[in-house]
């Protein structure tokens, strides 16, 4: 069942994607050659507890016997998602992924970002750029009458087009009471096909691209999921609102 978010709970997920947002912002200014990714997660856990809410991520899924460890996701370079912040230190060149993810009062906000660490070679910065757009043309098809597959097929063309691929084992999702919602929203997909998008649907939308070939592996934490061929990966999510018309993206300030 998807379950069509009254009033009342999109003002919470707005309160929610406000912090996660935040959080995200403030990332811009603290990735830097130098800094540590557990440094990233210590100071994304202290606004996230200032501002009211509660780091989703942390002790995921619960009963599990290898639980996420940290507040938010760092993927470095060929790392694309679900990286475990540590003593790793940044370098000039890297890019990393960060991913937040926030409840508040009792509901969720989930949006990231791929930052570049100081100054990035050119191919590194067009990956960058190319999986923004894909997330950005996915949200656009986010609207009340049009189906999943319109915002699957929209990342998956954006991206393919400019000559890398999406990866199949993971999806964006639905959002609210839980994190992960149904339906499922792939990165590929066929314009017109899969669930019927309805006003008050919430939706996680990740465009999560590779440099390279779609295949992904898992490290030995449990965890962190890298390409194959080591090439960089990138990734965009945002959390928004289905309406008639435009959506509203409440991961944003
Ligand atoms: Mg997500």
């Amino acid at each position: 069942m998807i379950h069509l978010k009254t009033p009342a709970e999109i003002e919470k997920m707005r309160q929610a994607g406000r912090i996660v947002a935040e959080v995200l912002q403030r990332m811009r200014e603290w990735v830097a050659p130098g800094v540590t990714t557990g440094e990233l997660n210590r100071r994304a856990e202290e606004l996230i507890r200032q501002r009211g809410g509660i780091p989703s991520f942390k002790g995921y899924p619960p009963g599990s016997r290898h639980p996420f460890p940290a507040v938010i996701c760092t993927s470095v370079n060929e790392e694309l998602v679900h990286g475990i912040p540590g003593p790793r230190v940044l370098k000039e060149g890297d890019i990393i992924s960060i991913d937040v993810g926030v409840i508040y009062d009792g509901y969720h906000g989930d949006a990231g970002i791929t930052l570049p660490v100081g100054e990035i070679s050119p191919e590194a910065r067009r990956l960058l750029e190319v999986t923004e757009a894909a997330l950005y043309a996915g949200i656009a098809q986010a609207r009340a009458g049009n189906r999943v597959g319109d915002i699957s097929a929209a990342i998956q063309r954006t991206a393919e087009s400019a000559g890398y691929s999406v990866v199949r084992e993971y999806t964006g999702h639905g959002i609210g009471r839980r994190m992960h919602e149904e339906p499922q929203v792939p990165n590929w997909g066929e314009p017109g096909q899969g669930p019927l998008l309805r006003a008050g649907m919430t939706l996680a939308i990740e465009a999560m691209v590779l440099q390279g070939a779609p295949q992904v592996r898992t490290l030995e934490d449990h965890w962190t999921v890298v390409s194959v061929d080591g090439k960089l990966t990138a990734y965009f999510e945002h959390t928004v609102l289905v309406r008639d018309g435009e959506p509203e993206i409440l991961t944003q300030l």
